[in-house]
């Protein structure tokens, strides 16, 4: 069976004890690979050779160019193992591989382009004074950066973390987790194949607590934490973080709530929500789990809706009609399970849907629920969406903001002022108004309560990944 490696100082390693452990494909339920499991003393060395990298080496002194032609060759090589990647994560967690085709590896490769181009353009500012004094901004790198991904969008995210953090000049940790290892260990092979020196990205595989994860977030080396993951985790993470007062970027879960009003496109806003709530399975933290809409055209858009929701094709996700696959582990299908089997007694109706074969949950709909149901109040982070009807747009968006996440909300309708109106009123990061999951990266991404703490993207991911300095000069 394969072995994934760490990879620190440029070095592919197993651990000094040679622990290993399993890692599953969720299709077949069985493993494929194993993977170093690195505990206290990788994440010391990782962190070793990424301080040494940033105190010692070429990249945080190279100019923007030179760095971003390294970053900019890493994304071709990713452009060139297209297939490769995709596989991978499609093997670890059960991503239809035409997603991960087309969607996760491209844009795995436009987060380097863009964050390289993105530093380079926006090195500082000069703020000429009245008073005749001249400032102006440096954005300083800020050091050594632990970056904690999830198992949802393995490649994209981790990408999403450390291409910023690597064009701004700093070194990093990363830490995927520990049931989609595989394509970190590619990237940090393609990494030093595009000329990046060794040790400015180290990958260390392990678990959260009492392992790799722990350990990153305990070290006082270590000068930014950029975190997705569960809201439970970053509470646990912030904890960490503050014995040293290291700065935490926290991406956490979600409730996204998704508003279809009576005038809106309402073949449109089925298709889109179809793919809010369906798409890599529901393990989306921007999914749209509760969808609100309004009663006039409730029964014509629950029967459209669910026409096409039991239109998706489930499979084999290594196959390429495959629109959805299994759940990305065992222990993930029994929490979705677990609220499935919750739903009666807590008043709502399963219209269509429920548990398919093996690690698989076809795509569900949930009627009837009241707002205080766990589906309509927690995560579920899968193929289930609960479907309730409103009457008044100040009731939609009452029941939109009635959840501790604030992560993302849709709106569909043709009113543009009530798109604007809602978009204002609604607690949330991001709102989609008639179109979902469409990203610029230079706007701000993140959630409001316990949907996150700060905000990445464009200058925002500028501002996390280094330390901003203003000069003053008399002149
Ligand atoms: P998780 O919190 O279980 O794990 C995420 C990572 O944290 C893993 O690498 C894990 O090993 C590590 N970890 C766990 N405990 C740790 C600890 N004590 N110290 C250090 N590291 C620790 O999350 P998950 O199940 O992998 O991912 C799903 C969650 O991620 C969902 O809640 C989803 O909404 C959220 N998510 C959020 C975004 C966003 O951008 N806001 C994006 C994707 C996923």
């Amino acid at each position: 069976m394969d072995l994934i490696p760490h990879l620190i100082d440029g070095r592919e390693t197993e651990s000094r004890s040679a622990a290993r452990f399993p890692t599953v494909d969720p299709w077949t339920r069985e493993p494929w690979a194993e993977v170093a499991l690195g505990g206290a003393e990788e994440a010391d060395a990782a962190v070793t050779a990424a301080r040494r990298a940033f105190d010692e080496g070429p990249w945080p002194r190279m100019g923007f160019a030179e760095r971003g032609a390294i970053l900019h060759r890493l994304a071709d090589l990713i452009d060139e193992h297209r297939d490769e990647l995709a596989l991978a994560d499609t093997t670890d967690m059960g991503k239809p591989i035409a997603d991960s085709t087309a969607k996760d590896v491209p844009r795995s490769a436009l987060n380097f382009r863009f964050f390289a181009d993105h530093a380079r353009l926006s090195a500082g500012d000069a703020l000429p004074m009245d008073s005749g004094h001249h400032a102006y901004s440096r954005f300083e790198a800020a050091g050594v950066v632990a970056a904690i991904a999830p198992w949802n969008f393995p490649l994209m995210l981790e990408t999403w973390k450390i291409a910023p953090a690597l064009a701004w000049g700093n070194t990093v940790v990363l830490k995927p987790a520990e049931d989609t290892p595989a394509s970190a260990a590619i990237l940090a092979r393609l990494a030093l194949a595009a000329g990046m020196p060794p040790g400015v990205l180290n990958v260390v595989n392990g678990f959260g607590p009492d392992s790799a994860g722990a350990a990153l977030t305990a070290d006082p080396r270590v000068d930014r934490i950029t975190f997705t993951g569960e809201s439970g985790t970053g509470r646990t993470i912030a904890r960490a973080a503050a014995a040293h007062l290291t700065p935490v970027s926290l991406e956490l879960g979600g409730k996204g709530a998704n508003l279809v009003f009576a005038d809106a496109d309402l073949a449109s806003a089925v298709d889109w929500s179809i793919k809010a709530i369906y798409s890599n399975a529901g393990q989306v933290c921007l999914a749209g789990s509760r969808l609100y809409v309004q009663r006039e055209v409730y029964a014509e858009f629950l029967a459209r809706f669910t026409a096409a929701a039991e239109a998706l094709v489930i499979g084999d996700p290594k196959d390429r009609a495959t629109q959805l696959g299994p759940l990305a582990s065992e222990e993930h299908y029994r929490k979705v399970r677990s609220y499935l089997e919750g739903v009666q007694a807590d008043g709502g109706t399963i219209a269509t849907g429920g548990l398919g074969d093996g690690w698989t949950v076809r795509p569900t709909v949930i009627t009837d629920a009241p707002p205080t149901a766990r589906v309509c109040q927690e995560e579920i982070f899968g193929p289930v969406v609960v479907i309730t009807p409103f009457d008044t747009e100040a009731e939609a968006v009452a029941a939109a903001n009635g959840t501790p996440y604030g992560l993302n909300a849709m709106v569909f309708t043709e009113n543009l002022s009530r798109a604007h109106r809602v978009a204002a009123a609604l607690k949330a990061g991001t709102v989609w108004a008639n179109c979902f999951f469409v990203r610029d990266l230079r706007a701000p991404f993140g959630g409001v309560g316990d949907s996150g703490v700060g905000r990445e993207g464009g200058n925002f991911s500028r501002e996390f990944f280094t330390e901003p300095k203003a000069v003053v000069m008399a002149i």
